[in-house]
């Protein structure tokens, strides 16, 4: 047999077992995630920027404005401000900043907090060149949340 016609045997034989290969792999079930079209499911463990809590049965936040979060912080990320209403034994908090821009997602501020009132968020997905656009006032976000 000529050198030409073994490579031409050669050569269609490597091309079914690569298209024998291909056709196995496009009917099996698909395991990547189809993102950005699926959205992914976070793990349980994952950390996003922290977000405040609320209480399920009053719906309002579960903070109560102590400050225990703050001062936890080492990177100083956290502003917060609360006030008493009238007749109220407890705080509310009316302003809570988280700067993003230096979290370091090391967990202290969650760890100090007696209330349970902070929590890592599932939030995957940002990106943006503008500093502002990591600065969130969680408040807001939780009234927006309902
Ligand atoms: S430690 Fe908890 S209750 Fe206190 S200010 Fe921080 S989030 Fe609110
Ligand atoms: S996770 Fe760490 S760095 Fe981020 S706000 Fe909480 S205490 Fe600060």
């Amino acid at each position: 047999m000529s050198e030409y016609w073994k490579d031409v045997i050669g050569g269609s034989k490597s091309l079914l077992v690569g298209l024998s290969i291909t056709a196995k792999e496009f009917f099996k079930p698909v395991v990547t995630e189809q993102y950005p079209w699926d959205v992914p499911v976070m793990t349980e463990k994952f950390r996003g920027h922290i977000e405040l809590l609320k209480n399920e049965e009053t719906g309002k936040p579960k903070c109560v404005a102590c400050g225990m979060c703050m001062r936890a912080c080492p990177s100083g990320c956290i502003t917060l401000a609360g006030k008493k209403p009238e007749g109220e034994k407890k705080k509310v908090v009316t302003k809570y900043i988280l700067d993003f821009t230096t979290c370091s997602l090391c967990g202290s501020c969650i760890e100090s907090c007696n209330f349970k009132a902070i929590d890592f968020s599932n939030e995957y997905n940002l990106a943006s060149t503008r500093k502002e656009d990591y600065i969130f006032d969680l408040v807001k976000r939780l009234k927006e949340q309902g």
